[in-house]
């Protein structure tokens, strides 16, 4: 083939690509960006203060934050309108299921829409009246706990569950059982023993410090476990589970910072849904955590009404790439009760992932898990792209769903090979 025919090639492959984007290019215009809402988020950040009579300062201040979570139906209506109807239902559901949620995620709220993702996540409505099926303990949490605050169910790693506290108790959240009506972190005597479980097993290489929300202790509470940890020799990394950088950005300060980076190598690990959540103070918060050098994963709930779309998981991928937080997991949601609400199907999440493939950045696309029931572990979910396999051939199909066959080499003895060379370059 001559240049100016591979040329024409070239372009028509060139042309046939665009038009598989151009569905994302026209649609994401129209999904809601956290950073294209700074002014709408602002306004309601000044109503919110000025009923607390706080400050920009104060609502910089993580413990401000903390200490003004709103968890009461009457502050809450002298916020956003609530018609005594949805009052009701809301005093009903306090006495049921504990909420809370901070200034700042508030701030992120349409109040004019209850089908918005943020309010969806972050305030109770009727919906979980409704779906009161699912079992309290679903990931069989009770039956992974050979000590202290410890949940094992992997050969090489763990989680140490540091506190039930979370800046937000989230309407999705898959962990209902552990938030209690009350905050506490776990004893020392419990971390202790889980530090010492740790010590006393030599094949834990990785330890996943979470809970409840890792961030929601003191710099000093978490230095101590992290430096424990550090002084175990067969501890290779240290990681974070925090929704923080989502519902509590302020809490990630140059103190923290400064702290963390002397533990290395240590990492983090978040939980954005939505593009209405990567703002200008959750980039904020994970650039300042980049910067010390750790990379940041993000842990996403597929959640029917909030991100069971193709479009808008595409667009908080690259949300969050821009924000150096990297897409890691895709979760299915699991049915907890007062949950069933966000229930969507395995094959929307199929679809997402299908979808995913090929049309973004290989950064961009995360694993799709499922937990295994009785607390077996994650198991990823994939569309096929294996059609079938021979000896010699595989048969393959490409994300754009041509079927083509690739040819199968079995690898053979390297010493074997270089023997044969050998001999031959002998003759
Ligand atoms: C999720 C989880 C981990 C970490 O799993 P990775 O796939 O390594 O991220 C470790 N322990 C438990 C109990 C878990 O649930
Ligand atoms: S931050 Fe995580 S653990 Fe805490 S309430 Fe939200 S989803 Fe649950």
């Amino acid at each position: 083939m001559d240049k100016s025919n591979k040329r024409k090639i070239s372009l028509l492959r060139a042309e046939e690509l665009k038009k598989n984007i151009s569905d994302y290019v026209e649609i994401k215009e129209n999904i809601p960006k956290g950073m294209e809402l700074q002014y709408e988020y602002d306004k309601l950040k000044y109503k919110i203060l000025k009923l607390f009579k706080a400050d920009e300062n104060d609502w910089n201040d993580w413990k401000w934050q903390l200490e003004h979570r709103i968890d009461r139906v009457n502050t809450l209506g002298r916020i956003i309108n609530l018609t005594k109807k949805s009052r009701d239902v809301l005093n009903r559901l306090t006495e049921k299921y504990r909420w809370s949620i901070s200034p700042y995620y508030l701030s992120l709220v349409d109040t004019k829409d209850r089908l918005d993702p943020i309010r969806l996540m972050g305030i109770p409505s009727v919906a979980e009246m409704f779906f009161e099926s699912g079992k309290a303990d679903p990931m069989g949490e009770e039956s992974t706990n050979p000590a202290g605050a410890v949940t094992r169910r992997y050969p090489d790693r763990l989680i140490i569950n540091v506190t039930n506290q979370c800046a937000n108790y989230c309407r999705h959240c898959q962990r209902r059982r552990n938030i209690g009506q009350n905050d506490f972190h776990r004893s020392k005597k419990a971390i202790e023993e889980s530090i010492e479980y740790v010590r006393s097993n030599r094949e834990i290489r990785d330890v996943l410090l979470t809970g409840g929300d890792a961030f929601m202790l003191e710099d000093d509470s978490l230095e101590w476990i992290i430096s424990s940890l550090r002084e175990i020799s067969h501890i290779e990394i240290i990681r974070l589970g925090t929704r923080a950088l989502v519902t509590l950005p302020q809490r990630v300060t140059q103190d923290l910072c400064d702290m963390l980076k002397k533990y290395h190598p240590i990492y983090v690990n978040t939980h954005f849904n939505h593009p209405k959540e990567v703002t200008k103070d959750s980039k904020k918060a994970a650039e300042m955590l980049a910067n010390s050098g750790i990379s940041i994963g993000n842990q996403m709930v597929l959640l029917n009404g909030v991100n069971n779309n193709k479009y808008v998981v595409q667009c908080l991928n690259h949300e969050l790439l821009k924000i150096r937080v990297r897409p890691y997991y895709i979760f299915h949601p699991k049915r907890v009760k007062g949950t069933g609400h966000f229930m969507c199907s395995v094959d929307e999440g199929l679809e997402i992932m299908e979808h995913l493939r090929g049309r973004t950045s290989g950064m961009a696309i995360p694993t799709y898990i499922i937990n295994a029931p009785e607390g077996k572990g994650k198991t990823p979910l994939l569309p096929e792209y294996l059609i079938s396999r021979g000896k010699d051939h595989i048969l393959i199909r490409t994300w754009e769903g041509t079927v083509m066959e690739c040819k199968n080499t079995k690898s053979r003895d390297m010493k074997a090979i270089f023997k044969e060379v050998d001999e031959k370059f002998q003759e």
